[in-house]
């Protein structure tokens, strides 16, 4: 970024990113590259990156702080799916003027959840443009134990994480004109995303396959039903709701649960013999998982009641269950 407001370029990451020697990599900021330590023998990288771009996603009265946490939630969010320990992330940001309050917030925010993570900056790109928060993180997985998409099937148990809904109901109230306070527990879902990675982790020897909910449940379970050529059955009465959502109408209730999108909970399958040891480390972690279906030998979700009686419902997302 050439300088502008007395704050130029490099003073800007030395500010705002530098925060001095490195911890896990060999050489961190400050270089033409970073260099990490290859990964020890039997382990693999897992890399993932995910753009925010301003506007698009409806950030522009978002807390920088906030902005900064969810950049980087929805990228350590892609970690826990895979069930990778975090290790170091990068980050490409262009900014539409160098606003040092809007930095310092943005990076106490990022940093804030970066240190509970342990995951450390190692560099980045800084420029000048409409804004625009590219992050890409960098993990470690044992060969072999990652939790990719395509373990599932049929007999394997159908879990989720958390509650759903109440990211997908913030956005709605206020693309309908009823923003809600920044304190309201559904605008927290939406701005600040805690990512699961412990549970990723304990996942590694629990699951056969994972995915995180950014899109929303029927269309994220559609791309585990692809990559796992398995087809599912979900039973509605048993998805857990997000609080916000419970008084409202059925039809909404059922769009937002199902195909809201940004709650970043983890979907996973699990052999049924698993049952209780998953039972036990949701009450370990203090995280909510609930059994919601079946995988099964078909190619599509059905939706049933508790009776297996089909629901109908014919939401956003429904064209993956084709
Ligand atoms: P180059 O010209 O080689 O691309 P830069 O001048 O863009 O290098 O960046 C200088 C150093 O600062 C590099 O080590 C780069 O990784 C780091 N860096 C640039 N922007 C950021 C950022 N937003 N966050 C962290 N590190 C950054
Ligand atoms: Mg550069």
């Amino acid at each position: 970024m050439s300088p502008a407001g007395g704050l130029g370029e490099f003073e800007l990451i030395g500010r705002f990113f530098d925060r001095g020697p490195a911890r896990h990599a060999q050489l961190g900021i400050g270089d033409d590259c970073a260099l990490l330590g290859a990964p020890a023998p039997g382990e693999s990288l897992a890399i993932a990156t995910d753009m925010l771009v301003g506007g698009r996603h409806a950030f522009d009265d978002v807390a920088p702080a906030a902005l900064g946490h969810k950049a980087l939630a929805v990228n350590l969010s892609d970690l826990a799916a895979m069930g990778a320990q975090p290790l170091a992330f990068t980050l490409a940001l262009a900014l539409p003027s160098a606003d040092e309050a809007w930095l310092a917030e943005f990076s106490r925010g990022m940093f804030a959840l970066a240190d509970r993570h342990d995951c450390e900056l190692i560099g980045g790109d800084t420029t000048r443009g409409p804004l625009n928060v590219c992050i890409t993180v960098i993990g470690r997985v044992p060969a072999g134990a990652a939790l990719r998409r395509d373990g599932a099937q049929p007999g394997h148990d159908l879990w989720v994480s958390g509650e759903l809904g109440a990211a997908a109901f913030a956005v709605e109230e206020r693309k309908q004109g009823r923003p809600l306070a920044e304190e309201d527990p559904a605008r927290i879902r939406l701005d600040r995303p805690e990512p699961r990675v412990a549970l990723g982790l304990a996942l590694r020897h629990l699951a056969s396959a994972a995915i995180d909910l950014s899109d929303g449940l029927a269309g994220d379970l559609g791309h585990v039903l692809e990559r796992s050529r398995v087809g599912a059955k979900l039973v509605w009465p048993r998805v857990p709701v997000s609080g916000p959502l419970r008084a409202l109408p059925q039809e909404r209730r059922m769009r937002l649960a199902l195909a809201g999108g940004d709650d970043y909970e983890l979907l996973f399958a699990a052999a049924p013999e698993n049952r209780i040891a998953i039972e036990a480390l949701g009450e370990r972690l203090g995280l909510r998982l609930t059994r919601i279906g079946e995988f099964d030998a078909g190619d599509a979700v059905r939706i049933l009641d508790e009776r297996d009686r089909p629901i109908a419902w014919a939401g956003h997302g429904f064209d993956h269950f084709a």
